[in-house]
């Protein structure tokens, strides 16, 4: 028999992360982490970690200092939370309080719909056209809110600015937010925006450009309205989120401009090298802005490719989901470690 209680508890079906193997002897490509180490005064910041036994600062006033700084705004427009996944579940708490549904892609970031479900926040998703574009004509209705990354996520497609333009001179009454998660790896960041639309949030993480997911550092940009409306709901759940030895080394990170820059540089290098040699076998895929290429095959199925490289300890990410199960994501790595994808690409498709 059912027990009473049980009808009480939240039923949710949780988002899934890419696999985090225990081995270290494998080639990760599958949770678009950065294959190079952060910054080396993110390191020597290490050992002047100090006043662990006091609380955090809650405002996180450092971190902030520092990335409004970099950004070039104001402090009173930056919220800061561990990991953009955090700034992100605060945001569709805050900002999708509608009885209209709030709208994103159909192929997205698959946390979306979990936070929507969790949030109880009504949601309907618009398919992304044939070429895997975002189709801004799909945004123009009424609605409870938007969000959606760019470039987007799995495909790596970024939307021109006039786009995203558009898509906020369509919707004035309710938040818009822009996941760009991705950004920095040669798309046009929505900054620029934010002076002439109030209701925009855009969301950017240290996990993938600033190579420090372990840390968990997110942060939202956006008017003062909006980021106050954060810090209230922030302040409601959790004071203390960003932890004292994140807010230090974060900061660290941002001030080692130069080797952001060389990072980047090189991932961006390596993508468009690895494209070329992707193509030369047999594969097709939108042209990415990301720190990935979401890539299918001529002739041979994704999955048999994605279980055949997990034997040799490849690991890239496959989406057992409509529309997208021919396709895999494959994070771009160093030059060393595409290399040695590649010769078993070569290897198991025989050419
Ligand atoms: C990786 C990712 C995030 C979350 O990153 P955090 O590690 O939580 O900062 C958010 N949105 C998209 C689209 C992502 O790919």
């Amino acid at each position: 028999m059912m027990k009473a209680w049980k009808k009480n508890i939240r039923q949710v079906i949780p988002y899934v992360p890419g696999e985090q193997p225990k081995e270290t002897d494998v080639i990760k490509l599958n949770t678009n982490e950065n294959p190079y180490p952060p910054s080396p005064k993110v390191k020597e910041m290490c050992s002047r970690i100090e006043n662990l036994r006091l609380y955090p600062d809650p405002a996180a006033s450092r971190l902030v200092d520092a990335i409004a700084g970099y950004k070039g705004i104001d402090r009173s427009q930056v919220f800061v939370g561990v990991g953009s996944d955090d700034v992100l579940a605060l945001s569709f708490l805050t900002f999708f309080n509608s009885d209209k549904p709030i709208l994103f892609p159909d192929i997205t970031y698959s946390f979306y719909d979990v936070w929507a479900d969790l949030f109880r926040i009504p949601y309907e998703t618009r398919a992304l056209d044939d070429a895997f574009q975002i189709r801004r004509e799909d945004y123009y209705g009424e609605n409870g809110g938007v969000i959606f990354p760019n470039p987007n996520a799995p495909t790596g497609i970024l939307m021109p600015l006039d786009g995203i333009r558009d898509i906020l001179e369509h919707n004035q009454d309710v938040v818009v937010i822009v996941d760009e998660a991705y950004i920095d790896f040669g798309g046009e960041t929505a900054q620029s925006l934010l002076d002439t639309y109030e209701n925009l949030l855009i969301v950017q993480t240290f996990s993938k450009s600033r190579s420090l997911a372990g840390l968990r550092i997110g942060y939202a940009m956006g008017s003062p309205e909006l980021i106050r409306a954060l810090h209230d709901v922030k302040y409601s759940f959790n004071s203390y989120t960003m932890n004292q030895p994140s807010i230090l080394l974060g900061a660290a990170s941002v001030e080692d401009d130069a080797y952001f820059r060389e990072t980047t540089a090189k991932i961006i290098a390596t993508r468009e090298w690895f494209t070329k040699e992707m193509r030369d076998l047999g594969f097709t895929f939108p042209d990415s802005k990301a720190n990935f290429l979401f890539a299918s095959h001529e002739s041979v199925p994704a999955k048999e490719i994605f279980e055949a490289a997990r034997k040799q300890n490849i690991y890239v990410r496959y989406f057992n989901k409509d529309r997208i199960d021919n396709y895999l994501r494959i994070t771009i790595g160093t030059d060393e470690e595409m290399r040695k994808f590649l010769e078993f690409l070569r290897e198991y498709l025989h050419k």
